[in-house]
């Protein structure tokens, strides 16, 4: 089969710049487009060299109608409502969608489920290995220790220009947790303390997210019982581990039925 033709939106981006030297160091993809938003300084820049891989021949456009034309697949780590607009037009061109972007709201989930009734769309909050298989971890251990007796609790840190919070990877490590405890995190859950809060409501999920420096994302998910405390943990060194899920996510989906998919589909481990 012909290498798998790949669109960067959000191209001049830390993630967008990880995608562009991930797609060069995979088998199989190849870059195909680059797109920013409108204004952005990288319009017209060579997409290659923007992430400092050298000439890729391929221009930083505005024009993401254009750039879905000439792809197979889009790669999108950018902003919520910007996902939802890639969505519709890479549903429109009939290519698969990979979305990393974080920080939707549940009508913006809503907009990227209608869409992947007509194209097959990856979407996770985290696109590493290992943070997708912390999560069975997770699932399984919030299954085995009692909501009676273990309070669960997820931690994070992220850089400093991270906008959202707590992270995608936190919400996805707190929907393990809920779904092993077979309750809706939405319901169960905690996100903010301040002030004279009370003790703690049992059987609820806490997030507390730490922000600073160029931490690229460390998640600890606690499950604190009386005298013993179990703490289940990643720390990604480099935005590599999610760029190459990202690109072997798109190859993953290419030629599939239209859906929603999640990482641990691509990875098969549940
Ligand atoms: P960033 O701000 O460095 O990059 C976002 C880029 O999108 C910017 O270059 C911006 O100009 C561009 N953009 C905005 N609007 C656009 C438009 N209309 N068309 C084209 N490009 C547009 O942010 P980042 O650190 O790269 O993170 C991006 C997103 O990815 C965030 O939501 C972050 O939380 C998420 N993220 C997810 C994972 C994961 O594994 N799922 C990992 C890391 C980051």
């Amino acid at each position: 089969m012909a290498d798998m033709r790949l669109a960067v939106v959000g191209a001049a981006g830390r993630m967008g710049q990880a995608l562009i030297r991930a797609i060069d160091a995979v088998d199989g993809a190849v870059l195909a487009a680059a797109v920013e938003r409108d204004g952005a300084d990288a319009l017209g820049r060579d997409a290659g060299e923007l992430a400092g891989i050298g000439q890729a021949g391929v221009a930083v456009t505005d024009d993401p109608a254009a750039a879905f034309a000439v792809a197979d697949g889009v790669l999108d780590f950018t902003a919520p409502a910007v996902s939802v607009n890639f969505a519709g037009l890479a549903a429109d061109a009939n290519i698969a969608h990979v979305i990393g972007t974080t920080g939707l709201t549940p009508e913006h989930e809503d907009e990227i489920r209608a869409a992947a009734a007509r194209t097959p769309i990856v979407k996770s909050g985290n696109m590493s290995l290992g943070v997708n298989l912390l999560s069975v971890l997770v699932r399984q251990a919030a299954r085995a220790l009692d909501a009676a007796d273990w309070d669960i609790e997820v931690v994070e840190m992220h850089h400093k220009h991270k906008v959202d919070a707590p992270s995608g990877t936190a919400y996805l490590l707190g929907e393990a947790a809920a779904e092993g405890r077979g309750i809706d995190l939405a319901d169960n859950s905690v996100r903010v303390r301040d002030g004279q809060t009370g003790p703690r409501p049992q059987g609820t999920i806490g997030f507390a997210t730490l922000r600073g420096g160029s931490v690229v994302g460390e998640h600890s998910v606690m499950l604190a019982g009386e005298g013993e405390v179990v703490e289940l943990t990643h720390r990604a060194l480099d935005r590599s581990i999610f760029a190459r899920g990202a690109v072997k996510a798109a190859l993953w989906a290419r030629g599939r039925d239209p859906g929603l998919y999640s990482m641990l589909d691509v990875l098969g481990i549940s």
